[in-house]
This record gives structure tokens, C-alpha cells and sequence, in this order.
């Protein structure tokens, strides 16, 4: 069995900025992660959008975030949380690896975006099919640009992406969005916007190191170099089911990252947030730190 004051769960940037916070701050910290510390920064190929950091790769900027943390005395273990209880005012989380006792928890799981299952989507993953506007759009600048997806994330970001690319096709299973009405006539005044609706993407087109075309379930190919997939993000909540309050499986949290269990605090992409990013999940992860801190000083 291992004690802590904080356990952290997930060593994304939002475990790892709250881990390395609450540790500098004096509290004896584990911080769990089921595969590798970094999350998916380790997924992001160039990052130029971490602010003070010149573009780096993301296994570079996760790197640093570890050592960050370790230095500042976290104790890091490659362990999966498997299930959360609270008695007497202690945490108590079982893990594929020791079971763990803490005065405080900063859940930081992170999400996974919903793909689509098409052929040559992960061959094209980070080489031009992507699930994240803000950080891939700027890569291209004046390219043609497909986006899938009929929700408000996806016609806000084609609205978004319209202002970068020379063309955007956008491709809908339905007939019609989903997204508010406001979006959808925004979207239909943009002069490089092509609708293809009521249709999917069979498969994803290269030459091995980039996008080139994208064929429909009508079985048309439309030349494409970018693929943005917009088809929902999927929260990795699953162990606070029945535990904390979820809304759509995300965990909900107010400005200070509490959530509706006293002493359990959540940061980064997993929580309710309008906008999911390594910066906005890092400023989460310290604030979380500070709200665990306050916490435990009640107690
Ligand atoms: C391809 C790609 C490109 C991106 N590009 C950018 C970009 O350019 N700029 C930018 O700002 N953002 C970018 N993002 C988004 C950014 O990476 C995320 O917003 C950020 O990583 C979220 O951090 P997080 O710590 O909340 O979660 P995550 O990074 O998802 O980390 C969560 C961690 O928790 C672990 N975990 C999950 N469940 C458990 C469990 N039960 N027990 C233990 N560990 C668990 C996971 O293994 C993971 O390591 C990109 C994302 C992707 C996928």
C-alpha cells in the first residue's frame, strides 16, 4: 500500500503541472499514469503554441514536464487507477499497482477524440488528419482542407479553418448540422466552404508521408491535404461514474477545479471546459494544486 497527501491521476500536462505544483509547495505526491507521463502531448508531432516555448516536439515538451515534476520531489509510478472510494476523509484508489491511501486526489485523465475508423486515418495521424484546429490549423496555411463533422466544434472550427486554407470541403453523414443556427449561417457565407452531405469518408489517401485525397461513400475522390475530424471527444471518466458529478462524462468542476466530492479536484481535458489545450490543461493542473493545498489545511 502506498500514502500521499495528493495523489494525482494522469501524468498529462494537467497531472503533471498540478503534481509538480503541489510537491514544490511541500505536500508528499504520487502521481499515477496507465501508459507514459506526457499524455497526449506525446501524440503532437510539432507544438509551436506553448507559450514561452519556441516549436518543439511533443515528446520533447512532455519530457520536460516530467523532469520538471520529478525535480520538484513527484513521485511518478506507470500505474492504471482502477477505482476510487472515500472513508473517514482518507482517498482510497485501487490501481493496477499498489493500492493507495491519500488526503487529497487531482483527477487528470485527460480525453480521447472519437475517430472514424476509415481507412488510412492513423497512417495520416500528425502527417495531415488531425482532431484539433487551434494547434494544426496554422500547418496549412492556403491547402486544402476537408473537416468532418455536423456539430458546433466542427462548424465553428471549418469557420475557423476557412480563414487559413484555400478551400474547405466539409463533410457530413446527415443531411443536416447539428450545430446552432447562428454557426450553420455563418458557415454558408463563407465563399471556399464546399458542402458534401450525406456523406462519409471510406478512406484517407497518401504518399506515405502526407494527405494527398480522401475518397466518399459515394465513391468519389476529392483532393485534399488536410483532414480534420470533428466527430466528439470522449472523457476517460469512467472510474468517477457514480462518484463525482459528470455531465456528459465530463467531470464537473467550478473555477477553483472542485468537483462535487470534497477533497477530489479535477483539472485538464477531462473536465467541463470550453476549450482543451496543453496551456489551458496546465493552468488547470496548478490551480487544482492550490485548491488541493487549501483543502488539506482544513481538514
Ligand atoms: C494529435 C494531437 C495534437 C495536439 N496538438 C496540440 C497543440 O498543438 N497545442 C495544444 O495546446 N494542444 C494540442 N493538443 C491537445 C493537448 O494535447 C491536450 O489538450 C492536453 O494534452 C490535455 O492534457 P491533460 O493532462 O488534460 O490530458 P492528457 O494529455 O490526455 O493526459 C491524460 C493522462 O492520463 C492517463 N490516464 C488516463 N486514465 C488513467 C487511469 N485510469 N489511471 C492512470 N492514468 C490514466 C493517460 O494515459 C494520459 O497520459 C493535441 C492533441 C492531440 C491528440
Amino acid at each position: 500500500m502506498a500514502e500521499c497527501d495528493i495523489l494525482v491521476i494522469g501524468c498529462g500536462p494537467a497531472g503533471l503541472s498540478a503534481a509538480g505544483y503541489a510537491a514544490r509547495a511541500g505536500y508528499s505526491v504520487l502521481a499515477l499514469d496507465a501508459l507514459a507521463p506526457g499524455g497526449q502531448l506525446l501524440y503532437i508531432d510539432e507544438i509551436e503554441n506553448y507559450p514561452g516555448t519556441e516549436k518543439t516536439s511533443g515528446y520533447a515538451l512532455a519530457e520536460s514536464f516530467e523532469k520538471q515534476a520529478v525535480d520538484f520531489g513527484v513521485r511518478i509510478e506507470y500505474w492504471e487507477a482502477l477505482s476510487i472510494r472515500k472513508e473517514n476523509n482518507i482517498f482510497i484508489v485501487k490501481t493496477s499497482g499498489e493500492e493507495v491511501r491519500a488526503k487529497s486526489v487531482i483527477y487528470a485523465a485527460g480525453a480521447r477524440h472519437r475517430h472514424l475508423g476509415c481507412a488510412g486515418e492513423e497512417e495520416y495521424q500528425g502527417k495531415g488528419v488531425s482532431y484539433c484546429a487551434t494547434c494544426d490549423g496554422p500547418f496549412f496555411k492556403g491547402r486544402r482542407i476537408a473537416v468532418v463533422g455536423g456539430g458546433d466544434t466542427a462548424l465553428t472550427d471549418a469557420i475557423y479553418l476557412s480563414k487559413l486554407g484555400s478551400e474547405v470541403i466539409l463533410i457530413h453523414r446527415r443531411n443536416e448540422f447539428r450545430a446552432q443556427k447562428v454557426l450553420q449561417d455563418r458557415i454558408r457565407e463563407r465563399k471556399n466552404v464546399r458542402f458534401e452531405l450525406g456523406k462519409t469518408i471510406t478512406s484517407i489517401n497518401g504518399n506515405g508521408k502526407g494527405v494527398e485525397s480522401i475518397t466518399l461513400s459515394d465513391g468519389s475522390t476529392i483532393g485534399a491535404d488536410a483532414v480534420f475530424i470533428f466527430v466528439g471527444v470522449i472523457p476517460n471518466s469512467e472510474i468517477l461514474e457514480g462518484f463525482a458529478e459528470l455531465d456528459k462524462g465530463f467531470v464537473v468542476t467550478d473555477s477553483m477545479m472542485r468537483t462535487s466530492v470534497p477533497g477530489l479536484f479535477a483539472a485538464g481535458d477531462v473536465r467541463t471546459t470550453p476549450f482543451r489545450q496543453v496551456v489551458t490543461a496546465s493552468g488547470d493542473g496548478a490551480i487544482a494544486a492550490h485548491g488541493a493545498d487549501e483543502y488539506i489545511q482544513s481538514l
